[in-house]
């Protein structure tokens, strides 16, 4: 199957001024994209030509790993976000995060200080173990938690294309900014 650059489902500047429209120009048209090229050349003529990019991430190492992880986390990434966002969660999303952390403020104060934390390049992600606990967990370069039998829900992109336009070296600024534009109704979506 050929893997295919999603839609965004906002204007390129809808998410300003938490994300400028020359960062989302940048980071979905030109980095998500040669992600999913890259991709598309690497499992030609391979056993991952046929599998789903949720299986080639659990199966694949290397160059392949990299690009499909890559491919991945920015479709959930940029599928997370809306310019009706921020607030807090709601519903079976917010109690597990009030089971987990007692409130959402905790939550999000740990949230804010490991992805502030994750030395050099990667993702701080949200995600849900099988018997419903959630848990944060840091992970380099293009990791995600499906490697680790997770279910992601909601993550934090730290490279530094992802804000370096807006905030320059201030990831904790980014890091606070973050919160105002997170559509919880989509993250708790993915919860199973
Ligand atoms: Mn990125």
């Amino acid at each position: 199957m050929t893997h295919t650059l999603i839609n965004l489902p906002y204007a390129v500047d809808a998410l300003e001024p938490v994300i400028s429209k020359e960062t989302i120009e940048l980071h979905w048209g030109k980095h998500h994209r040669t992600y999913v090229d890259n991709l598309n050349k690497l499992i030609a003529g391979t056993e991952f030509e046929e599998m789903t990019l949720e299986e080639i991430v659990k199966k694949a190492s290397g160059g392949m790993f990299n690009n499909a992880g890559q491919t991945l986390n920015h479709n959930l990434y940029f599928t997370q976000f809306s310019p009706d966002g921020g607030g807090q969660p709601k519903g079976k999303l917010l109690e597990a995060i009030e089971k987990q952390w007692e409130s959402f403020d905790k939550f999000k104060a740990e949230f804010i200080q490991k992805a502030v934390g994750l030395f050099g390049s990667g993702w701080l992600w949200l995600s849900q173990k099988e018997n419903g606990e959630l848990v944060l967990g840091q992970y380099p370069n293009a990791g995600n938690p499906l490697t680790d039998g997770l279910n992601p829900l909601l993550t934090m992109d730290v490279w530094e294309h992802a804000y370096y336009l807006t905030n320059q070296n201030r990831r904790a600024e980014h890091a606070e900014n973050f919160w105002k534009i997170v559509n919880w109704e989509v993250v708790e979506s993915r919860m199973k």
